[in-house]
Parts: C-alpha cells; sequence; structure tokens
C-alpha cells in the first residue's frame, strides 16, 4: 500500500527502507524492494513486517544507487513471499499500489505471446505488459507509456529497467504519486511523509501523468508522451 524509489548517486536500499517504515502507517502485509546491480535487475521481499524484510537484507544486502520499493496490502493473490512486490523479468521491476481492472484480459494476451506469469497478481500483468514492448526493441520509456495506456484502474506505479541505471519511471492514475526533487537524487513517494527525510521540494503527480526521472531531471508526460509541466511546492515541514 506504500511506494518508494530513488535514483541518485547513494545506496537506494536504506532511503527506500526508511520511506517505507514511514507508509507503515497505510497498512500492509509484505514488502520488497529492487536494485539495479551491475545493471541487473536483483530484488528482495519478504511476507509480513518490515523487519522480515531487514533481516533478509541484512543477510544478503542490495547495493545499487536505482532503486524501487513497496508496501503491499494484497488484493488479488495471497499475502506471500511469491506474490510480494516488486514484480519483474530479468529485463524491469515494477511496484504498483491499486488495482489493475482488466487483468485478465492482459494476462490472457500475453501468456498467448509467450510471457511467463510467476505470480497470482493483478500487478504482475504490468511487468510483463513493459517487458513485452521491451522485447519488441521498444526504449524503456515508449514501453511504459504504451504499457499505460492499456491499463486500466486504479494504480500508481514505480518501474526500473535493467541496463538502465539511474532512470526510473513513474504513473498514476486514480491514485496518488508524489515526486521528491533532492541534489543530484530524485525520489518517488505515495506521499509527502515518505519523501520528508530526503526533500523538501515535492510535485504532486495529477491523474494520467507519467514521469520520466534521471538524477538530474523530472520530465512529466501525459500516457501519450505530450510534455506537461507539474509545480514544484516546498514543504514547510522537515523530517
Ligand atoms: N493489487 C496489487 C496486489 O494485490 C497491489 C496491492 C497494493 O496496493 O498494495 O498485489
Amino acid at each position: 500500500c506504500g511506494i518508494c524509489g530513488a535514483v541518485g548517486l547513494r545506496h537506494a536500499t536504506p532511503i527506500i527502507f526508511e520511506g517505507l517504515r514511514r507508509l507503515e502507517y497505510r497498512g500492509y502485509d509484505s514488502a520488497g524492494i529492487a536494485t539495479l546491480v551491475d545493471g541487473q535487475v536483483e530484488r528482495r521481499r519478504a511476507a509480513g513486517k518490515l523487519d522480515n524484510l531487514a533481516d533478509l537484507l541484512a543477510q544478503d544486502p542490495l547495493p545499487g544507487t536505482t532503486g524501487i520499493g513497496h508496501t503491499r496490502w494484497a488484493t488479488h493473490g495471497a499475502p506471500t513471499t511469491g506474490n510480494a512486490h516488486p514484480h519483474g523479468t530479468s529485463r524491469v521491476a515494477i511496484v504498483h499500489n491499486g488495482i489493475i481492472e482488466n487483468f485478465e484480459t492482459l494476462r490472457r494476451e500475453l501468456e498467448g505471446a509467450g510471457q511467463v506469469f510467476e505470480t497470482e497478481t493483478d500487478s504482475e500483468t504490468i511487468a510483463q505488459l513493459v517487458d513485452y514492448h521491451l522485447q519488441q526493441g521498444l526504449t524503456p520509456k515508449e514501453a511504459a507509456l504504451r504499457t499505460l495506456r492499456r491499463l486500466e484502474g486504479a494504480y500508481a506505479v514505480a518501474m526500473i529497467f535493467a541496463g538502465h541505471e539511474g532512470l526510473m519511471i513513474g504513473a498514476c492514475h486514480n491514485a496518488p504519486l508524489a515526486v521528491g526533487f533532492g541534489d543530484e537524487e530524485m525520489f518517488l513517494g505515495s506521499d509527502s511523509l515518505a519523501l520528508a527525510p530526503l526533500t523538501r521540494r515535492i510535485a504532486y503527480m495529477e491523474n494520467g501523468d507519467c514521469v520520466i526521472l534521471t538524477p538530474q531531471r523530472a520530465d512529466f508526460m501525459t500516457f501519450d508522451g505530450t510534455p506537461v509541466e507539474r509545480q514544484v511546492q516546498v514543504t514547510a515541514l522537515t523530517a
């Protein structure tokens, strides 16, 4: 039920984990983080409390400066480690809050096209659809936008891509997502509380916004790729 992401120069995992702690109040049944390690997607996931994820990360640390994290409140698929986010393939990892209403149709279509699903979640459809488009030769941005145009329902989503250090894509439709502006680093969070220790400069995404984030930039656009401007607000509260 919460999303946090970071792209910059620092290790992403501690930043994301702290963000997930600050989103705990929303409730959740499992949690996970994915980062890029030498350009490859790696993830750690655990059912239950964030302490379980912390134990896992202590045993098996997750380096990398580009990453996304999630606390899940299961709607489709049991609250198991296997169904915990991030979902993905060797090419992409995604976290998702909300529900993809047309996931059954999309899943049938993707399975017909040879995509192999690993979970029972509606969310994995997003990862598989992005993966499918990447295999067709689309760039991460094109693959994300083409995917977003197919999704029905309420969602906030964050994505990272193998071989693309320093790139994170966010999007939302009927669910909140905020962009935090740092110094040579950018963040995504479900709300400003998650971002409070990181930055006071925040832009709230609007319905139907996609954002392409690199450590230096945030480019907002509609799902058809038309650029839009989003105001950066300076929040009064610090951590
Ligand atoms: N519908 C998704 C799932 O069940 C996301 C739930 C959430 O918002 O945490 O995995």
